[in-house]
């Protein structure tokens, strides 16, 4: 199919070919007929299957007749987040490079009075996060009455970060003769009232399960135990031995750990960048530009930061956490293999992940491959506990011990620390950073040249991890054990 057929403006088309897209994408040819007639659009797709020019071509090839007025946008988008705003309106630049239009982005960590500047001008294309939107409404700078399209994009993420009464909000303030847009990429049952309450006899065009992940993508877990330094080097050694890796976003659940996951892999001498909604939006809006140009490697980023990121060529994505929400896993993998090109996925997983893994294989109803043999964590822990207790019999008090005393002790050269036995049974931050530090500290000792252990093979990794287990059978797991059996419990202190 053509552009051509699908009834876009000549300057619209002119703009297409030049952005060099040979022809629609399944939501573009689904969604832009409906727009351009003027109905209301329900479209289930992701990001990354050309979502955003399914709506911008068509409202630019609309917006060439009339005029705006000062204060009253003639179409608004709405964006969960300030990044994903941003990139509709470089969308529109792109687009509608032969049109004179006004774009204006209402979005939060820029001052009011710079964006009560640009409202006055009159926008034929307002782009807003639906928060800083309703601050300019409350303070009488705005009016949505001549709004005669109105596009809410990524609502499931909406839903996520607790936006849905600020959309609906929003929709009331909107004349009802508007056209709406809708986009989702899931369809979880209030955003399914939503559009029953805001759509008024939508085309639905739906593209793609969002439970589907590319076959472009290949996807693989690593084992490893819940402490965060052994998480922390889990991802090294992937990173280690990644293929034809040129860029990579790490996800982490939490922001306080992109923080320190970013500070380890820093110290570590990778090229590493952070995103997280607490950063100021210059920030944020750097950080993601020195990525795109390939200043920064590694981006270690949140859901919300990442969410819809047109960075088309990412080459890895790694889950230094599991995603608690399965579908978040398919929209993270779908940062890598876009446009017809090849991306791995690799997530790390811990014995606590394992209902979130399980959901995820249901959702996308596949079962992803382990790197080694699969791990049976629980196998794994009966295994480990057996073994110890062929070694010294457990006495009740010291249960709670017997966690940390399977994880590798921490032994900093440069801070002798008390050999307290509850500081065992609870490794503090600071525990977890001297057990880093002394990795970092003593690389002529356990690795000649960082480098070299960067592309140390697979094959050699895992004699090394042998040559530890000092020749101990293992059980169950064929040819593969774990690391994380293979460690040496720490005797008992005498107190
Ligand atoms: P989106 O889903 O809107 O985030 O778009 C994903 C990527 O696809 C962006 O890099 C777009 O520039 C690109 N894209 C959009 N439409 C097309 C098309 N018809 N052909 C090729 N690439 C496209």
């Amino acid at each position: 199919m053509s552009f051509n057929t699908l009834g876009l403006s000549e300057k619209v088309l002119a703009a297409v070919e030049e952005a060099g897209y040979n022809e629609p994408t399944a939501i573009q040819a689904g969604a832009i007929p409906h727009v351009l007639e003027r109905r209301d659009v329900l479209g289930i797709a992701q990001t990354g299957t050309g979502k955003t020019a399914s709506f911008t071509l068509p409202m630019l090839t609309l917006l060439e007749k009339g005029r705006a007025r000062a204060r009253m946008p003639r179409t608004l988008i709405l964006e969960p987040t300030r990044e994903l705003a941003a990139q509709v309106q470089e969308n529109f630049e792109k687009y509608g490079k032969n049109h004179k239009l006004n774009v204006a982005l209402l979005i939060g960590g820029v001052s009011f009075a710079e964006q009560d500047r640009i409202i006055d001008r009159g926008a034929d294309v307002l782009i807003a996060t639906p928060g800083r939107l309703l601050d300019h409404v409350e303070r009488g700078k705005l009016m949505l009455q001549g709004v005669e399209i109105l596009v809410i994009d990524e609502a499931d993420r909406m839903l996520d970060m607790g936006f849905i009464p600020d959309i609906e909000r929003i929709c009331k303030l909107i004349p009802f003769t508007r056209q709406t847009l809708f986009f989702s990429a899931t369809m979880p049952p209030e955003i399914q009232r939503l559009t029953e309450t805001f759509l008024q006899n939508p085309a639905r065009v739906e593209v793609a399960r969002t439970s589907s992940t590319s076959e472009n993508v290949t996807q693989r877990l690593k084992a490893a135990m819940t402490k965060d330094y052994e998480k922390r080097a889990a991802l090294r050694e992937l990173l280690e031995g990644a293929e034809e890796l040129k860029n990579a976003i790490v996800f982490c659940n939490r922001k306080r750990d992109i923080t320190t996951l970013f500070r380890s892999l820093e110290r570590h001498g990778y090229n590493v960048g952070a995103l997280h909604g607490d950063m100021d939006q210059r920030t944020r809006m750097m950080m993601l530009e020195n990525f795109r140009k390939g200043n920064v490697t590694l981006l270690v980023a949140s859901d919300v930061a990442a969410r819809g990121l047109d960075i088309p060529d990412v080459s890895h994505v790694f889950n230094y956490d599991v995603p608690i929400h399965a579908e978040d896993y398919v929209h993270r993998i779908g940062r890598t293999g876009r446009a017809g090109r090849k991306g791995a996925a690799y997530t790390i997983v811990t014995p606590d992940d394992q209902k979130y893994l399980s959901a995820i294989e249901s959702l996308t109803q596949q079962s992803i491959e382990w790197i080694g043999e699969a791990v049976d964590f629980e196998a794994a822990e009966q295994e480990r506990k057996s073994r110890k207790r062929g070694r010294r019999a457990p006495k009740a008090e010291n249960l709670e011990q017997d966690n940390e005393a399977a994880a590798p002790k921490p032994k900093s050269r440069r801070k002798p620390r008390p050999e307290k036995s509850d500081e065992a049974a609870a490794p503090t931050a600071e525990a977890e950073a001297e057990a880093e530090a002394e990795e970092t500290a003593a690389p002529a000792r356990r690795r000649p040249q960082r480098q070299e252990t960067a592309k140390q093979p697979a094959a050699e990794r895992s004699a090394r991890n042998h040559r530890q287990s000092k020749g101990e059978p293992a059980f169950g797991h064929g040819g593969h054990i774990p690391a994380f059996l293979l460690r040496e419990p720490r005797p008992k202190k005498a107190s």
